[in-house]
């Protein structure tokens, strides 16, 4: 049975990056029928941030990244937050120092910084391992008899992994293939604190094998900690979960991780939703009016792709074709053009009644009124040229409000002589037109032309102009349906009192 996990920090608003992390482990357990989990890794307490949990769960509902087990949810190996376990990690810690794969170490933050400076002199890096734990306060160079003074006195302390000198570690990333590391270029991980808590590496790894995690799929930057967590395995003796690290999601430009200051300073989103941070409003992609599922497959290309040209891909098809070991190893490069791209095929997707739900609360906004079904056609006429909702509004606000100005250079060209006489002569055949649809005003004013001798371009600029206020829009009679008899008059009325005064 496939199990995996998100396990983010509350430590801010949930990254795109993260909600990428939460997507591959998503299609990976729904690919192989397996679980998909979300336990939440608030052990540093300094990092937390008030609202993040929250954040998070939200935002993976929005996603539809839909998790079995969880905080929020529950499942067999409730509780899913980490503070909530706190009490368990210590008896694992204490099994590590039983069987002589951590020990105390004593050495306050002072002497510490104290060693680094000492290397840094020498133009060397302080490294708390095998070369220099002998030389340090700790249960492997104090004697026995001082240890536990100290301990019995409660001084401070913390547990640190001993890591072992001078083995190669194989090891095997199912994205990045073998991994080879000479352990005694790493350091003594501090896993436990005096203070009762765990550090990340300890619980993460406690948590992974009391949850039954059998892919550990994540973050690039988790890999240097592969390592570490392999031999903490083998010190509990349990049999470790296979590991994938994904490759970073990299700025639009230049070089790095994107980062959400690349967001501010470039103007797209980073965030999934809203978020308030300094005083600033970020809307996130929902708040920019992305679909959730143009977002998630966005995401889902960006590292991996199953080959060929097709790029739209329902949830399904994601799950269907999606492949962890054909992840690719280099970084993805964000692309906030593409993105926008990717909305703009969904919304073409949606019907026009969706659409036109969706539009709803933007209209209500502006204090007006419209019939849904009404509103879907001309959400028909307009969403071609739209990528989000909002872009109805600049698309089509003359279907709902009159123009009060004419395109000055549109005017100036289109509006001859004649025109006010040939705007009198349509105004009276509109009057009198027993159908206003489309089709049948169509046909009634092309005669006209015709009978009249005029050119198409006399006529329908103008008419054009009075209806919209600038030279763009749908099929003039289309809009004239739409907006109805009155209406259509009032605008034509409207035109030529302007161009007389
Ligand atoms: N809590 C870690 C994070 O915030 C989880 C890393 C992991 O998945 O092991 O990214």
């Amino acid at each position: 049975m496939v199990r995996v996990r998100f396990a983010p920090s509350p430590t801010g608003a949930l990254h795109i990056g993260g909600v990428r992390t939460a997507l591959f482990n998503y299609l990976f357990a729904k690919k192989h029928g397996g679980e998909f989990l979300l336990r939440i890794e608030d052990t540093d307490q300094n990092r937390y941030v008030e609202g993040a949990e929250d954040y998070i769960i939200k935002s993976l509902e929005w996603c539809g990244l839909t998790y079995d087990e969880g905080v929020g949810k529950g499942g067999k190996h409730a509780p899913y937050r980490q503070s909530e376990r706190k009490a368990l990690y210590r008896e694992y810690a204490e099994a590590l120092l039983a069987n002589g794969w951590a020990y105390y170490a004593f050495d306050s933050a002072e002497a510490l910084e104290a060693q680094r400076k000492a290397f840094e002199a020498k133009g060397d890096t302080f490294i708390y391992n095998w070369a220099t734990r002998g030389s340090l306060e700790n249960s492997l160079s104090l004697p026995k008899e001082e240890v536990e003074k100290r301990l019995q006195r409660g001084d401070a302390y913390v547990v640190r992994f001993k890591m072992p000198e001078g083995e190669t570690l194989q090891m095997h990333d199912m994205i990045r293939g073998d991994v080879t590391i000479d352990t005694s270029t790493l350091d003594d991980k501090v896993l436990f604190k005096s203070d009762g808590m765990p550090t990340y590496h300890l619980a993460n790894i406690v948590d992974d094998h009391l949850m039954e995690i059998t892919h550990v799929i994540r973050g690039e930057e988790w890999l240097p900690s592969m390592a570490l967590h392999l031999l903490l395995y083998r010190a509990f003796g349990w049999q470790a979960p296979e590991f994938a690290h994904l490759p970073l999601i990299l700025k639009p430009v230049g070089n790095g991780k994107l980062s959400k200051r690349d967001g501010i300073k470039y103007g797209f989103p980073v965030f999934p939703m809203e978020w308030e941070e300094e005083g600033t409003l970020l809307k996130g992609f929902r708040g920019e009016g992305y679909f959730p599922e143009a977002l998630i497959n966005f995401l889902t290309l960006l590292g991996w792709n199953p080959g060929g040209d097709k790029e739209i891909f329902s949830i399904e098809e994601l799950i269907e074709l999606f492949d962890l070991e054909k992840v690719h190893k280099a970084g993805a490069r964000f692309d906030p053009e593409k993105i926008k791209w990717f909305n703009h095929q969904y919304l073409q997707m949606k019907s026009d009644t969706a659409l036109a739900e969706l539009f709803q609360p933007i209209l209500k906004e502006k204090g007006l009124s419209y019939p849904t079904a009404a509103l879907a056609r001309v959400v028909g006429l307009i969403k071609e040229r739209a990528t989000f909702v909002a872009d109805f509004w600049e698309l089509g606000s003359y279907f709902f409000v009159r123009p009060t100005e004419y395109d000055a250079k549109a005017l100036k060209k289109q509006w001859k002589d004649n025109t006010s006489e040939i705007i009198d002569e349509v105004s009276d055949i509109l009057r009198n037109a027993e159908s206003f649809s489309s089709l049948a005003l169509e046909e009634r004013i092309k005669q006209y032309i015709e009978e009249k001798g005029y050119g198409f371009g006399q006529v329908m600029p103008p008419l054009r102009l009075a209806l919209v206020g600038e030279m763009k829009g749908p099929h003039i009679f289309d809009i004239m349906e739409i907006i109805g008899k009155e209406e259509t008059l009032d605008r034509l009325k409207n035109i030529q009192l302007a161009t007389k005064g």
